[in-house]
This record gives structure tokens, C-alpha cells and sequence, in this order.
């Protein structure tokens, strides 16, 4: 089968012959329907060298992955080939708490789990290819009726990880409060439609490309502002002077953790969800009071089922580019040159 690798770090992936995967015992093998281009990866072939993550090259690219159940290993129960699949990404040990909670993105004993703090496309093969080894049947969400891999895919990252983000915030958005969402890409316009579906927050999108902005209000956003120096005043002006009771920095360079913390109200939360390799000094003045400031990891798998469940009854939209395996190369220079609005989904095969 073709398969879209990253060979070694600080180079392009390349699309090249590999064996079929085949599954042992407790194993799956999905056929791709849909493997959602990241800019994580870009991250992967520009920014990490070796030492800095517990796994490295050589794998196939592609973590947020949907397709269809292809071959079932031994004492394999409960998936039929055929089935409609979404693919967990974060594989753990599957037997520490947190796993068992479904918490794998959090697992407490990644010596033991598939690769240390990764999972196919980030140390092991991934999505970007005609079939996907997953290392067990507990990883695969059955998709709901209405739901396809295309569609699917960009769920089980771009949606899951803001999902998470904005749930544990849910406490902090009634009625009369505002969200920032800064960067309106792949994962913020969904970050955008997931404040609209579960939360009663206005939402303020902060982009530096005008087509991005245009998306924001689209997807739902009250507000659209460019991304500038300004900003975080803007912010305050637009709250009458409060500032935002939840700030999702998706971009996460130096610039814009600033303005997440200076756009913040008093005893809000900002979270850091982009890999932007940015700093913010915390001290006692520097940020508004009882302001809590965290990262965040992707997601549970009970929170993959609840945004399927959004999908599909079509409160979540993902606004989706669609490449075919031969192209996916494009789709991440697309991405990284700012030419993409919404998310890019290789689809190595489709339906039937
Ligand atoms: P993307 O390229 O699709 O979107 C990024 C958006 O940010 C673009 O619209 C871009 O125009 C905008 N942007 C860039 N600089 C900006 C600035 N200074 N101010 C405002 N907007 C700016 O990328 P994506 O796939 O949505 O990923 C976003 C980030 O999230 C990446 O760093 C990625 O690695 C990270 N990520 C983190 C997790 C996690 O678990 N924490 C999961 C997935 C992705
Ligand atoms: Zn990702
Ligand atoms: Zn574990």
C-alpha cells in the first residue's frame, strides 16, 4: 500500500510503497477513509529534532483518523468489517486509572503503552495511508448513523482537543460571559462551533488572515478581530472593560500568550492549546487576579463519543478541504503557507 512517511526530523514526509498491515491478536487494521492534516505535523517537519519526544521518525503521518473496519486480529469482539470507525489517537498503557477512564492523552504508565506518549501518526504509523494497524479494539469509536470517516476525522483531533478544553471551562460560560478563541484554523473554527453548541458565551475569534476571520463569523462568532497589538484592548472594549472569562490561545507563540492574558478577566482561565513555542512570565501582578492558566492535551474518549454525538446530530460542522493520498504533500504546504481555511482531510479511499 501507499503510505505518506516522515523519514527522519526537519524534513518533508514522502509517499512511498510499504506492506499492508496486518492485525495479531486483539489488533485491528481500518481501511482510511479520512486522515485530517494537522498542524501539529508541521511542528513534527519543522520544529522537533531528536531527543525532545520519547519516539521519532521513521512513521506514517496522519493522527486523527476515520475509516472502516478492514481485518479483525484473533478474539477481536463487538466490530464487524465494514463498520464505520473513528479512531481514539492517544494510545496508552490501557490498564493504568486514567486509561481505564478513557483518559489515555493522560496515562500515568506510558512506558508500557504502545510508544511513550504517542500513538499512530506521532511515533507510530498513522492515517496517511491505505490501511492503519490499530493496536487495540478499544481505540475504534463506532461512528452514529450520519456520521462518515471524512467528516469523522478532523472530529477525533481538531474537534476533540478543543472540546476538552471548552468542557472543563463549561463552569465559567453561562449566560453574559465571552470566550477568545485566538486562531481561527483548523482546530479553532471548531473550537468556535463547540462554544456555540454547549455554551451560552459570546464568542470573540482573533485570526492574523482576513479568510480565517471570514470563517469565524460564519461558524457563529460574535466578533472578529484581527490579530495585533491591539487586540487584547479590543477585547476589553468589546466586554465593557471586564475582559474574557475563557481564553483558547490555538496558536501559543510569545504575541499571542500575552494577549490571551491580558484580554483575561479576573478569576478566568486562559489555556494553552497551541504548540506555537511561546513563554508567558507569571507573577503575582502580571496577570489579572485568580487567573488560571494551563495547557491541554487532545482528549478523553468519552468526550470523542460526545462530539461525535454533536456531529452528528449536526451541531458540529468541521469545514473540510478534501485531498487525495497522492497530494497530501500539498495540503501541508497549503497549511503551512496560510492558504487553507478550516482543516484539510487526505482521503486515501472512499466508500464502498
Ligand atoms: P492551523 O494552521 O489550521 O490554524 C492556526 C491558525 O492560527 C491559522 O488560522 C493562523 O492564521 C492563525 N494564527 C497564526 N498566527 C496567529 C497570531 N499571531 N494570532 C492569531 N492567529 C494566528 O493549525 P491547527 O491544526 O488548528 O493547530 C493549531 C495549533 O494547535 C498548532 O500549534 C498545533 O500544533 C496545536 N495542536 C495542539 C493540540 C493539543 O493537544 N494541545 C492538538 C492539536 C493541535
Ligand atoms: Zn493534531
Ligand atoms: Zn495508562
Amino acid at each position: 500500500m501507499r503510505a505518506l512517511r516522515l523519514r527522519e526530523w526537519k524534513s518533508d514526509p514522502v509517499l512511498v510503497e510499504v506492506p499492508d498491515p496486518e492485525p495479531r491478536p486483539g489488533q485491528v487494521v481500518i481501511r482510511v477513509g479520512g486522515a485530517g492534516a494537522c498542524h501539529s505535523d508541521l511542528h513534527l517537519m519543522r520544529d522537533f529534532e531528536g531527543g525532545l519526544l520519547p519516539w521519532g521518525p521513521p512513521f506514517t503521518l496522519g493522527h486523527e483518523n476515520a475509516g472502516w473496519v478492514h481485518a479483525l486480529g484473533d478474539g477481536v469482539t463487538g466490530l464487524e468489517t465494514g463498520q464505520p470507525v473513528a479512531v481514539h489517537g492517544p494510545w496508552g498503557c490501557g490498564t493504568c486509572a486514567r486509561c481505564r477512564l478513557g483518559a489515555e492523552n493522560y496515562c500515568e504508565d506510558p512506558a508500557n503503552a504502545p510508544v511513550p506518549s504517542g500513538g499512530g501518526g506521532l511515533g507510530l504509523d498513522g492515517g496517511m495511508a491505505e490501511y492503519m494497524l490499530v493496536p487495540d479494539a478499544r481505540l475504534l469509536v463506532p461512528l452514529p448513523d450520519g456520521l462518515d470517516p471524512v467528516a469523522a476525522a478532523p472530529l477525533t483531533d481538531a474537534a476533540l482537543t478543543p472540546y476538552h478544553a471548552v468542557r472543563r471551562s463549561w463552569g465559567k460560560l453561562p449566560p453574559g460571559t465571552t470566550a477568545v478563541v485566538i486562531g481561527a484554523g483548523g482546530l479553532g473554527h471548531l473550537a468556535i462551533q463547540i462554544l456555540k453548541a454547549t455554551t451560552a458565551a459570546s464568542v470573540i475569534a482573533v485570526d492574523t488572515r482576513p479568510e480565517a476571520l471570514e470563517l469565524a463569523l460564519r461558524e457563529g462568532a460574535d466578533a472578529a478581530l484581527p490579530s495585533d497589538e491591539g487586540t487584547a484592548a479590543s477585547i476589553r472594549a468589546a466586554t465593557g472593560g471586564r475582559g474574557a472569562d475563557v481564553v483558547l490561545d490555538v496558536v501559543g507563540t510569545d504575541a499571542t500568550l500575552a494577549m490571551a492574558a491580558a484580554a483575561a478577566r479576573t478569576l478566568g482561565d486562559v489555556t494553552i492549546v497551541g504548540i506555537g513555542g511561546g513563554t508567558l512570565p507569571v507573577s503575582f501582578f502580571s496577570v489579572p487576579y485568580e487567573v488560571s492558566l494551563q495547557t491541554t492535551y487532545w482528549g478523553t474518549r468519552p468526550e470523542l463519543i460526545e462530539v461525535l454525538d454533536l456531529a452528528a446530530r449536526g451541531l458540529l460542522r468541521p469545514d473540510i478541504v478534501e485531498f487525495p493520498l497522492e497530494r497530501a504533500v500539498d495540503a501541508y504546504r497549503q497549511l503551512e503557507s496560510g492558504k487553507l481555511t478550516g482543516r484539510a482531510v487526505v482521503v486515501p479511499s472512499s466508500a464502498g
